[in-house]
């Protein structure tokens, strides 16, 4: 069990029309990842049960859309504020399913809850046109109009932050939602209703279906004639589905989806600080994140003072259950994670890869992998090419400007992207070279509400934070007014 302080935003049924609602009496098993223990049996909703939230959705359009923006910003404030004050509870929640650490888990919530804050502020400011006309008896205007009922379909690393990165700019903008979260980690997303509830937030503004058919599920919100937008953060397979469903009812799409990072370390970087921000940005959430450094390519020059001290750094790291006190690495989602963690290895070290830390599974057992260095890194391999999405960094040399680059952007992926050099000239070129939607010169820190975030090439469509993640929640109604 998890000890909450407050136990009643322990939820397992699905939130629907401002209701918590059983369903057919299948349920899902929740599993802590550390230790594989069960945490929850939660209701296993269905395609019906995700028809049910959208008609509710769809009703609740009708006045959530009419209320001021001002008023909106209000619950959305207070549901924030109730988020805050509640992040140690959800932290746990998160921790037990999802396995991160839990300073990591509550920094999660607090990052989640700024996408609600930016949003109650930014609604306000969403402004339409005056046009200058092209005829004495007509007056030309342009409206912004919250686009209507939202999908939304939402992955396991971030079980709360891609829900609210997705449901506060809909909720804000005057459109209402519903949710799958991934089947895995269920509880952050019915905690947040729980608040959402509490904040006063009407009923059917914010519907969450739980269902380990998602497929299913993920028919009705792509397919369904009365959502007019479909977003979804998740793996670059599933969005391509998800992508051709939406497109027999010409939905507005937006895509969060894979990432391959390239981490350049040129030789002028100031290496310290180079390898604190491989180490962070690669072992994050135990190397799940989409933005998590995938190819580390250093110049020849510097690079073995670089993997000595990366492989230091990575060697301190404190592998442990997400509860255990200074935990670092916590296990990965599942067994299948595991195995692909195994399938990397054993791709690599037969196309020549040296083990330099790590390697294997890890002594804790269940679904812990050691935090893992390699060089000798062929272009050829598996981790060289696919998202890695866990503990494993992998070295590769280079010795010219242009050639990284090229290296760099030889992928179908292009979310994030880092680098280091002292050069400001470099600075420019390079991270306008790079093809990716984030670029990030000398830290490994970005992420923030205010912000764009977002992918292109096959990494996604359109940005969620910043005021582009609010742009795409509005239709824009050109009035031509006649007869002055
Ligand atoms: P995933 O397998 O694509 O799953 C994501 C969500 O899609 C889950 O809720 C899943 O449900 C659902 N889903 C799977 N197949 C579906 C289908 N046929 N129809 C409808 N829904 C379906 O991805 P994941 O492995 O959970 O998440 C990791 C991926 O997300 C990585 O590639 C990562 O890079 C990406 N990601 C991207 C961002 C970003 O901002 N760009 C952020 C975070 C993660 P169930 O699991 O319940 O079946």
């Amino acid at each position: 069990m998890i000890n909450l302080k407050d136990p009643t935003l322990f939820r397992t049924e699905n939130y629907i029309n401002g209701k918590w609602v059983g369903g057919s009496g299948r349920h899902i098993e929740v599993l802590n990842p550390a230790n594989g223990t069960l945490l929850a049996k939660t209701v296993d909703g269905n395609a019906d049960d995700a028809c049910d939230a959208v008609e509710a959705a769809a009703t609740a359009f009708k006045t959530w859309s009419k209320v001021p923006a001002k008023e909106r910003a209000t619950y959305l404030r207070r549901w924030c504020e109730l988020i805050l004050e509640n992040a140690d509870d959800l932290g746990m929640l998160m921790t037990a399913e999802q396995g991160k650490p839990l300073a990591e888990a509550i920094g999660e919530v607090n990052y989640g809850a700024g996408f609600i804050e930016f949003y109650a502020e930014e609604c306000k400011r969403v402004m339409g046109d005056i046009i200058p006309t092209v005829a004495n008896d007509r007056r030309l205007q342009v409206y912004k109009q919250p686009v209507g009922v939202v999908g939304c379909i939402t992955p396991w690393n971030f079980p709360n932050a891609m829900i609210t990165r997705k449901a506060a700019p809909a909720m804000a903008a005057g459109c209402t939602v519903v949710i799958k979260p991934d089947a895995g980690t269920p509880l952050s997303a019915l905690a947040l209703c729980e608040l959402a509830e509490r904040a006063g937030i009407p009923a059917g503004v914010i519907n969450v279906v739980v269902g380990s058919d998602a497929q299913a599920i993920g028919e009705v919100l792509t397919q369904h004639k009365k959502i007019s937008k479909f977003t979804f953060t998740g793996s670059t397979a599933v969005g391509k589905i998800l992508m051709a469903q939406c497109a027999s009812t010409v939905k507005k799409v937006s895509l969060e989806l894979g990432g391959n990072a390239p981490f350049i370390v040129f030789d002028d970087a100031d290496i310290e600080e180079a390898v604190t921000h491989c180490v962070s940005t690669k072992f994050r959430n135990c190397g799940q994140t989409c933005v998590c450094t995938n190819r580390i390519f250093v110049h020849e020059a510097v690079a073995a003072e670089f993997t000595a001290k990366l492989q230091h750094s990575i060697a301190a790291l404190k592998v442990a259950d997400g509860f255990e006190e200074g935990a670092e690495i916590g296990p990965l989602i599942n067994t299948q994670a595991l195995e692909k963690m195994d399938a990397l290895m054993a791709d690599a070290l037969d196309k020549g890869a040296k083990v330099l830390l790590g390697g294997a599974r890890h002594k804790l057992g269940q679904s812990f992998f050691q935090p893992t260095l390699l060089n000798n890194i062929s272009d050829s391999m598996r981790l060289a090419n696919e998202e890695i999405f866990g503990p494993i960094a992998a070295v590769q040399t280079f010795t010219t400007e242009g050639e990284v680059v090229e290296k760099a952007n030889a992928t179908e992926y292009g979310l994030a992207a880092y680098f280091f050099t002292r050069d400001i000239g470099r600075v420019m070129r390079v991270s306008e070279d790079l093809e990716y939607g984030i670029v990030c010169s000398n830290s490994g820190v970005f992420s923030t509400e205010v912000a764009p975030f977002g992918g292109w090439k096959q990494s996604g469509i359109g940005s969620e934070g910043g005021k582009e993640g609010i742009a795409d929640f509005y239709e824009t109604k050109f009035h031509s007014l006649g007869g002055v």
